[in-house]
């Protein structure tokens, strides 16, 4: 076996958006409602097989609020992936979201895997962002899309999967 290590900066501008617990369903495979808000980073690591290979992700879960933005590119520029996050109850996170996908096609690695995914989706009655809308724009820009619950645990395991799949194998 070898080990692919991959950093993976994981971010969005609006803290609640659920980056933290997006992080602990998928690396502890537990949800927290009383999680702290991120403060700075944090960072974690989850190794996972797929197929005979092992994948090491290394885990930057960053705070996005505007006092930190500067500090943004010192995570992103080294990663190999980028998961933005937004909230489908809240339609002003899918429109900074565009931002960020903006900032990092500009400053970021020029082949970072880009990931969107849609948090809090068993929230279905609040819903504010449709997800023909998500996905439509996620394939415009060749971003993996999926809709998220870290509560319910739904496509977190999968969501990462697809990143390793998208990431070249460093032989
Ligand atoms: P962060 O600031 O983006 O890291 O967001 P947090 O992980 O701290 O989550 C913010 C709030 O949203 C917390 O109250 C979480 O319990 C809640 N939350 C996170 N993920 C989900 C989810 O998938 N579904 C629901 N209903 N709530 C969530």
């Amino acid at each position: 076996c070898k080990i692919n290590s991959t950093k993976t900066c994981l971010w969005m501008e609006d803290t609640g958006v659920g980056k933290s617990s997006i992080v602990w369903r998928f690396v502890e495979d537990s949800f927290d409602p009383n999680i702290n808000p991120t403060i700075g980073a944090s960072f974690m690591t989850k190794t996972v097989q797929h197929q005979s290979e092992l994948h090491k992700f290394l885990i930057w879960d960053t705070a996005g609020q505007e006092r930190f933005r500067a500090l943004a590119p010192m995570y992103y520029r080294g990663s190999a992936a980028a998961i933005i996050v937004y909230d489908i109850t809240k339609e002003e996170s899918f429109q900074t979201l565009k931002n960020w996908v903006k900032e990092l096609r500009q400053h970021g690695p020029p082949n970072i895997v880009v990931a969107i995914a849609g948090n809090k989706c068993d929230l279905t009655d609040a819903r504010e962002v449709s997800e023909r809308d998500a996905k439509d724009y996620a394939d415009s820009i060749h971003a993996i899309f999926v809709e998220t619950s870290a509560k319910n645990a739904i496509n977190i395991n999968e969501l990462f999967l697809e990143i390793s799949q998208r990431i070249p194998s460093m032989d």
